[in-house]
């Protein structure tokens, strides 16, 4: 039992799962059916070939009897009666293993050899009939006997049939002890060749499993990193890897100049926006004699104005991350005071309660300030957006022993379970008609890229109708 389960992890090591539709197998199966049906039409030919042998003289014999037999009955009648010369004739020529016999029509045995006298074989021999005159094998009672029998006709008289039967048998068992042998000998020669094709061929395509496993591994992000060196890899595989090369630096220039122009675009449009985001503002605040019709008109512009602004600095934030070109200071931050900057922040904007919870302690975590500011007014924005007024929002700081943990929670709508995963997807939004509030979907993408950046990570737990808490987890500073 336990060789049976080495032995197939020693299957699964050479990485023979079965997977019928693979490369491996199908070349595998292929070139094991091609051998064996290779061998096993040899065996067979040499199996033909070696009874021809074997039987071939006998047959010769045999003709040359049933040839000669008349003339020696005929010899014999200068001395003797018809069947009495017959008589001596079968004497003559019979031996041991070579038998003869005369019957007539009607199956009257006229004249025999000597050892069909014994019962044994006489009674297997004489009663056979229908035996062609062309000698052929037959199996009676498990010996082997070469027959044929011949009209016989000495001077235009007809004595009957000439009956001769040459036993083979010690022939016929050795023949087909050879053909046992030469039958095992073929299917262990196939179940090794099968084990020798599949373990080359497992190693022919290990430079292809190779270009899979590392092209898994290649992402937007990486694209310029992503190089395939294959080396002893057979010609072709080494075209194809190099082919894939040159695919990747092409994607990667392309890629590159995407990021490039959404980030020129971007930074173009900001400014523009944001002097007329402020020329906006500042017509509403001095605007005295504006009509009411008018200063809708003008702090609608003004806020769409901001959301494009906002929309374009996230652009530039996720152009930035892409390209590894987002520093990070990090530096030791107490969080405490930090959260009540924050929460003094929010006060400005929203009038939403926001609780906190810390701990007793002090906490400090090592973190970019801007960044983790950007990051939890963000969490905190949404907290707002995405639940009803007169509910609270609570940030709750908790420490465990190797991390400090962040909760952003809100008594909201909810997050559907099938979207929690895709949330922090770029311009991933829930659906439409929880999004009267305005945002564009990359908010929280550009979180997770500034926690990761920062060394923490963050996730989601939402109850549909019950509230949505993010959990943002540091390393702890000790
Ligand atoms: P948006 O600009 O649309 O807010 P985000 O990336 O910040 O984009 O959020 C993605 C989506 O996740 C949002 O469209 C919203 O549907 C959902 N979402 C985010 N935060 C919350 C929350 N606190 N409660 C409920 N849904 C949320």
């Amino acid at each position: 039992m336990k060789l049976r389960v080495n032995w197939f992890k020693n299957l699964t090591k050479f990485g023979c799962k079965l997977d019928s539709s693979s490369l491996r197998v199908r070349l595998t199966v292929g070139m094991a059916f091609f051998s064996a049906i290779g061998l096993g039409s040899l065996a067979v030919w040499t199996g033909m070939r070696m009874q021809q042998i074997l039987v071939v003289t006998h047959k010769e014999n045999i003709k040359y009897i049933a040839e000669r037999f008349p003339q020696d009955v005929k010899i014999y009648t200068e001395m003797a009666t018809l069947s009495v010369a017959t008589q001596k004739a079968i004497d003559n020529l019979a031996t041991e293993d070579k038998l003869l016999w005369v019957k007539t029509n009607s199956g009257k045995v006229t004249a025999l050899a000597a050892a069909l006298e014994k019962e044994a074989i006489g009674s297997t021999l004489l009663p056979l009939n229908n035996v062609p005159p062309i000698p052929q094998i037959r199996d009676l009672n498990g010996s082997y006997w070469l027959m044929c029998a011949t009209p016989l006709e000495v001077d235009n008289v007809y004595l009957g049939n000439l009956f001769i039967a040459q036993d083979i048998t010690k022939d016929q068992v050795m023949f087909l002890n050879l053909m046992r042998s030469l039958s095992i000998a073929t299917f262990i020669v196939i179940g090794v060749m099968t084990f020798a094709i599949a373990y080359y061929i497992n190693h022919l395509i290990k430079p292809l499993k190779r270009i899979s496993q590392l092209t898994e591994k290649v992402s937007a992000d990486k694209l310029s990193e992503a190089h395939i060196h294959l080396e002893n890899a057979p010609s072709e595989v080494r075209e194809l890897a190099d082919t894939f090369d040159e695919m990747i630096v092409r994607l990667s220039e392309a890629w590159e100049h995407q990021r490039q122009l959404l980030s020129n675009v971007s930074h173009e449009l900001r400014t523009p926006l944001t002097i007329i985001s402020g020329y906006l503002q500042s017509t509403l605040r001095r605007g005295q004699n504006l009509t009411e019709m008018q200063r809708e008109a003008l702090s609608t512009a003004s806020s769409e104005a901001d959301r494009t602004v906002q929309l374009l600095q996230d652009l530039l934030d996720l152009a930035r991350a892409d390209s590894g070109r987002m520093h990070f200071q990090l530096e030791p931050i107490i969080l405490n005071d930090l959260l009540k900057e924050l929460v003094e922040m929010t006060k400005q904007y929203s009038e939403r309660q926001i609780q906190i919870e810390l701990p007793n302690q002090l906490i400090q975590i090592k973190a970019d300030a801007n960044r983790l500011k950007q990051v939890l007014l963000n969490l905190i924005d949404n907290a707002v957006k995405y639940s009803d007024e007169g509910k609270p929002v609570t940030i709750k700081i908790e420490q465990e022993q190797h991390q400090t943990i962040i909760h952003v929670s809100d008594r909201g709508m909810g997050i559907p379970l099938q979207q929690q995963g895709r949330i922090f997807e770029r311009f991933y939004r829930v659906d439409e008609a929880r999004n009267r509030s305005g945002g564009t979907g990359l908010g929280l993408s550009i979180v997770k890229t500034l926690v990761e950046g920062m060394g923490g990570s963050i996730s989601v737990r939402s109850q549909m109708g019950k509230g949505t808490t993010f959990t943002v987890i540091f390393p702890s500073l000790f």
